[in-house]
């Protein structure tokens, strides 16, 4: 027991987890040019306090599961930059959590939201507690109990979190109940509410249909071309990759990949989405081995079957590869793959899922390569859409959400184009993205007085 004990206490103290500085410094290089050229920048030290949180808070999760055992885990909040506007990001479940993690996400955060043009700020949030095998009682009172602790934290007008990896509908539902129970005030404090108590339409769509009109954008000015009949590879299987999927098959693209923690499908007809989301929707872990019981035609491919350091849903010849996974899920070997095949083009739905090696390829190889900070800000842009129907006590209709939706994505393509050909930097659209970001939260910290 000891043992176990101490392990458990080395892995949320000494997880050596080098995100964050992966994140910083991606931005910071691509901010040279801006920075050397206005000193107030320096003047008022905005580099240093951009990367540094505001605040961490750390705090102590107990509840009790199915056969009566106590349980603890670790939860956190990173509130990272208000600058712009209320603390804004998501919350994540999941093993890996941990403060370098979520200080990455919380600092993609600040970037991602100024992106949207939305007034919104940058955090971020979870916990260690792993969903997989849980029953909805204990999802449930686990989530109960994380919120005794958050709602001490946030507020509508202070941060407002939302869903991320293991944090869905559901989950948000049982968070916001409890914060209802302990403090009266039904102010839409989280967003990704269900539907029925204050959430917004295509809120759980937003992200994928986001990461896909951003595509579309970017083929058609820089290529000319449209999704149609163009074969994609994704990854992952989670909310993010499902609705990217969904609406690639909306424009006329064929899916051919997706992808769990365990192994990979290929499916050459084009993954089916029925039998995915009977397997994965709505934050339920069943294994994707499971897809060939429905649809024998397709290959799974274990991960420990496909070699070291690759993966395999960048394996085929694509036109188009959204990672939709996780972190530094795309590497330099899978790079290599996706350009003997052909790729054209490589957009991210998660945050950060490829390695900056893998990014240099791409870039040197005239592959056009769209950050997640920008591609994916489509799912805090609706959070954002869902923040303004709860203050004003409104419901927005589907085409209202989905019309600001598309067009704040093809806002955000324009805007990092043209920043990037600014700065002398054309088709960089990390470049463009970072320096485009920065320019409206380094103002507003000027403005704000230190
Ligand atoms: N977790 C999502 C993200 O990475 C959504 C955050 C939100 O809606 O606040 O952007």
């Amino acid at each position: 027991m000891v043992d176990k004990i101490l392990a458990n206490l080395e892995k949320s103290n000494c997880a050596i987890d080098n995100t964050f500085l992966q994140a910083v410094s991606e931005v910071l290089h691509s901010l040279e040019p801006i920075v050397n050229g206005d000193s107030r920048y320096e003047t008022y030290a905005i580099l240093e306090r951009l990367v540094t949180p505001d605040r961490i808070i750390q705090f102590k999760v107990q509840w009790v599961d199915d056969q009566n055992r106590v349980q603890i885990n670790n939860g956190y909040r990173i509130q990272f930059n208000n600058s712009l506007g209320p603390y804004k990001g998501g919350l994540r479940f999941h093993p890996s959590v941990s403060i370098g993690v979520l200080k990455f996400l919380a600092f993609e955060q600040i970037f991602k939201n100024s992106l949207t043009g939305l007034p919104i700020g940058g955090a971020k949030g979870g916990s260690d507690f792993d969903p997989k095998g849980k029953s909805d009682f204990e999802i449930m009172k686990f989530c109960r109990a994380f919120m005794r602790e958050l709602h001490l934290y946030i507020g509508a007008r202070i941060d407002v979190p939302a869903g991320d990896i293991g944090v869905g509908a559901r989950e948000i539902g049982f968070l916001y109940g409890e914060y209802k129970r302990i403090t009266r005030s039904y102010d839409g404090v989280l967003s990704g509410k269900p539907y029925a108590f204050g959430g917004s339409l295509l809120r759980p769509q937003a992200t994928g249909y986001g990461v896909v009109y951003f595509a579309a954008e970017l083929l058609k000015e820089e290529l000319h071309e449209s999704l149609e009949g163009k074969s994609c590879a994704v990854s992952g299987a989670g909310n993010v990759a499902i609705h990217t999927i969904e609406k690639l098959e909306h424009f006329g693209a064929k899916v051919i990949t997706c992808s769990d923690s365990e192994g990979t499908i290929y499916d050459s007809r084009g993954i089916d989405l029925k039998v995915l989301k009977e397997l994965k929707g709505d934050e339920r872990h069943a294994s994707l081995i499971h897809y060939i019981d429905a649809i024998p035609s397709a290959v799974y491919i274990k991960k420990e079957d496909y070699p070291q350091g690759g993966h395999a849903a960048w394996s085929y010849p694509c036109f188009a590869a959204f990672p939709c996974a996780t972190q530094n899920e795309l590497s330099l070997i899978d790079a290599q793959t996706l350009i003997g095949n052909g790729v054209r083009a490589v957009i991210e739905g998660a945050n950060m899922p490829t390695t900056p090696e893998a990014i240099d390829l791409f870039q040197s190889e005239g592959v056009l390569f769209a950050p997640g900070k920008a591609a994916n800000a489509g799912g805090v842009a609706v959070s954002e859409f869902e923040m303004s129907q709860n203050a004003s006590m409104e419901k927005w209709d589907f085409n209202k959400v989905d019309r600001k939706l598309s067009e704040i994505m093809r806002h955000i393509y324009k805007r990092i184009a043209l920043t990037a050909k600014e700065y002398g930097r054309e088709r960089n659209f990390v470049d463009g993205a970072n320096i485009a970001a920065f320019k409206r939260v380094a103002e507003a910290m000027i403005l704000e007085g230190v």
